[in-house]
């Protein structure tokens, strides 16, 4: 049985009408960037979080160093984020100008570890971005008691954890922003490149909205600024989506659930962890073999019965010799889970338009190999 690792074209299938129609209403209405549909979407992504303000940009990396630009956060500031993340996160720092400081993260749930912070803040450091990873919030409340007492910003970087939410925190709620992806492999995602922000702050609302659009706000005027605009087309497609974004990540929910009863036992790699109270949307079910070798091992075995399993991120950042480490970059401390998850983890087949047959094949599969180990 062949089993995919998006289910893009189902999800699609699903909801044609809906996106089909929102696509026609943005064709007919002879208005395409900054245009009515976008207010729309933007206004539903605000309620959705329960933020005062969205704004729509380019892409996720964009919102990110957006976001600290909008801060005031550039040439001489520093950064910190842990090393087990998609590029992008890093990336963002660095084109703001900023200098990223990286520490490791929690060994169960591959987020930031709140502490190991403190030792890594300096006079220069001016915010913390953490990073929602595999779809499951980071201990926000720790890392905004933190940030409070070094009078420091936050920007959780919410690529892969859309509908996520802590134990009585929302995402948005605890940080100045909260920036998103909609790339189509996100939980939430368009045909295309775009992104978002959410925030309750009105400056940063204003400051972004500038920023995105050449530095205008008012027609003919202009001040510092870019072109990462979010178009009504992707806006269309993203309102009808983000109808049914809570009902997928539900199924997200239901897959992990059976792939956590059906691979309990086995012995050479463990589990995702859920923390208690919290709601992992799984963007990611990813597993960790106990030893290096054995995850190429499992992923040649998954591939070659025909499962699309992947590898998320198995070069962390701070091995990546494109960054700009001359600048001040480091890392602060041992980042050991940070290396051993690069070294060790590997994802399962995960979107919600999965068929229980197929998880099920990618279970035995798995176990097949597990048992097969000595
Ligand atoms: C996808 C992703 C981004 C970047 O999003 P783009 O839309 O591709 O620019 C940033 N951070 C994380 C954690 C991501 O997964």
């Amino acid at each position: 049985m062949k089993v995919g690792f998006y289910g893009h074209v189902r999800q699609y299938q699903n909801i044609q009408k809906e996106i089909d129609a929102n696509i026609q209403r943005v064709l007919l209405s002879g208005e395409y960037v900054q245009g009515p549909m976008l207010k729309q979407f933007e206004k539903e992504l605000a309620e959705f979080h329960g933020t005062k303000f969205a704004v729509g940009v380019g892409n996720g990396t964009d919102a990110i160093w957006l976001s600290l630009m909008a801060l005031g956060i550039g040439s001489g500031d520093e950064v910190i984020t842990h090393p087990n993340t998609f590029f992008a996160t890093a990336e963002a720092i660095w084109i703001a100008g900023a200098t990223a400081v990286f520490v490791d993260c929690e060994p169960q749930t591959k987020c930031i570890d709140p502490a190991k912070i403190e030792a890594a803040i300096t006079p220069k450091t001016k915010a913390i971005i953490p990073v929602h990873l595999y779809g499951q919030c980071a201990d926000m409340r720790a890392i905004k008691k933190i940030a409070d007492k070094h009078k420091l910003r936050v920007i959780e970087d919410n690529a892969q954890a859309i509908d996520a939410s802590g134990d009585g925190f929302k995402i948005g709620e605890l940080s100045d922003a909260a920036t998103t992806s909609f790339i189509i492999q996100k939980n939430l995602g368009t045909f295309g490149d775009s992104g978002a922000l959410v925030t309750n702050n009105a400056e940063m609302d204003a400051r972004i909205r500038q920023l995105r659009n050449h530095g205008s706000n008012k027609r003919n005027v202009h001040s510092y600024g870019f072109n990462s605009r979010l178009d009504d087309l992707h806006a269309g497609i993203l309102s009808a989506k983000l109808k049914h974004i809570h009902e997928w990540n539900d199924l997200r929910i239901k897959w992990a659930s059976r792939y956590t009863a059906g691979l309990k036992g086995a012995k050479n790699f463990t589990l995702p962890y859920a923390r208690p109270g919290y709601r992992h949307v799984f963007h990611l079910y990813a597993i960790e073999t106990r030893k290096p070798e054995q995850r190429d091992a499992l992923l040649d075995f998954l591939v070659k019965n025909e499962i699309d399993a992947k590898t998320h991120y198995s070069i962390a950042i701070h091995k990546q010799a494109g960054y700009p480490w001359g600048k001040g970059a480091r890392i602060v401390g041992s980042v050991e889970n940070a290396e051993r998850n690069a070294a060790t983890c590997i994802s399962l087949p995960m979107f919600p338009e999965l068929k229980a047959e197929e998880v099920d094949y990618v279970i035995a599969k798995t176990l097949e190999w597990d048992k097969a180990q000595k």
